[in-house]
């Protein structure tokens, strides 16, 4: 069975502010996991495309190594320090906006961005160099702690506005966070949308559930080697072990608090 690594990125930065940081790449670091993927025959390709060549095709139409680069949110830096090395690379990549964060949001802002985010037209300019806008919700809210009409409109603002101002359509979107519940998903589908990302660092597979389909993290402390190991699917689950044991702790956590405040709700 084909096996993908989709790997998320955040911010491309040299100088990350200290929110962003844990999870920001430097440029240099990011140029040579593009060359390590050139030197062992990676070819990218957009989530889209691969959902496509995936679900749809039985895999048929996928390069040999294919690979997915995804960036969450839409920092500004993807287009000063990602996109040029993205171009030089030849590689696609895919995009997840937070429309109520972009820089010219203007009356649609919301939520609170993290640092200094795309413009509108950055976000086109991208578009228009074969990267794949996708949906991020818009104000990057925890989905699932959301009332269904409040869930239902950040779903919906979020992919009406990347395609009534960018003319494109956006069938595939990634979870704030990576976490969804499946009254989120059913929303997801019901939005319009046919695919999904999650986090989950695993590697992607034709097994999935299209609405949640596994990512890498690659961050700020992911060596050289750690990168090679993600994207030839070798031991994974011990390089993500505190990854994953983090989550976990993060996912009681949430039941927990959820659970006192149904309780208390009851009150
Ligand atoms: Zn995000």
């Amino acid at each position: 069975m084909t096996r993908v690594p989709i790997l998320m990125y955040h911010s491309v930065s040299e100088r990350p502010n200290d929110e962003t940081r844990p999870l920001a790449v430097r440029p240099s670091d990011f140029a040579d996991q593009l060359g390590y993927l050139r030197d062992h025959g990676f070819t990218p390709i957009t989530f889209g495309a691969l959902v496509t060549a995936l679900h749809e095709d039985d895999g048929r139409d996928l390069p040999a190594r294919p690979v997915v680069l995804t960036f969450d949110d839409g920092y500004a830096d993807f287009h000063t320090e990602a996109l040029p090395l993205l171009e030089k690379a030849g590689a696609p990549a895919t995009v997840f906006l937070t429309t109520g964060w972009l820089a010219d949001a203007g009356q649609d802002a919301a939520g609170r961005p993290l640092d200094t985010m795309l413009t509108w037209s950055q976000a086109a300019e991208a578009a228009s160099c074969g990267v794949e806008l996708g949906g991020h919700s818009h104000s990057h809210p925890q989905l699932d702690q959301l009332s269904d009409a409040d869930l239902r409109e950040e779903l919906r603002r979020n992919k009406a506005l990347i395609e009534d101002r960018l003319g494109l359509p956006v069938p595939t979107m990634a979870y704030p966070y990576g976490y969804s519940s499946a009254r989120v998903r059913r929303e997801v589908a019901r939005a319009g949308y046919t695919a999904a990302c999650a986090v989950a660092n695993d590697v992607a597979s034709g097994r999935d559930d299209v609405f949640t389909i596994p990512r890498l993290t690659i961050a700020k402390g992911t060596t050289l080697s750690t990168f090679g190991r993600a994207v030839h699917d070798r031991a994974i689950p011990l390089i993500y072990l505190k990854e994953r044991l983090l989550t976990k702790g993060f996912a009681v956590v949430r039941r927990t608090r959820y659970g006192l405040r149904r309780v208390r709700g009851h009150v």
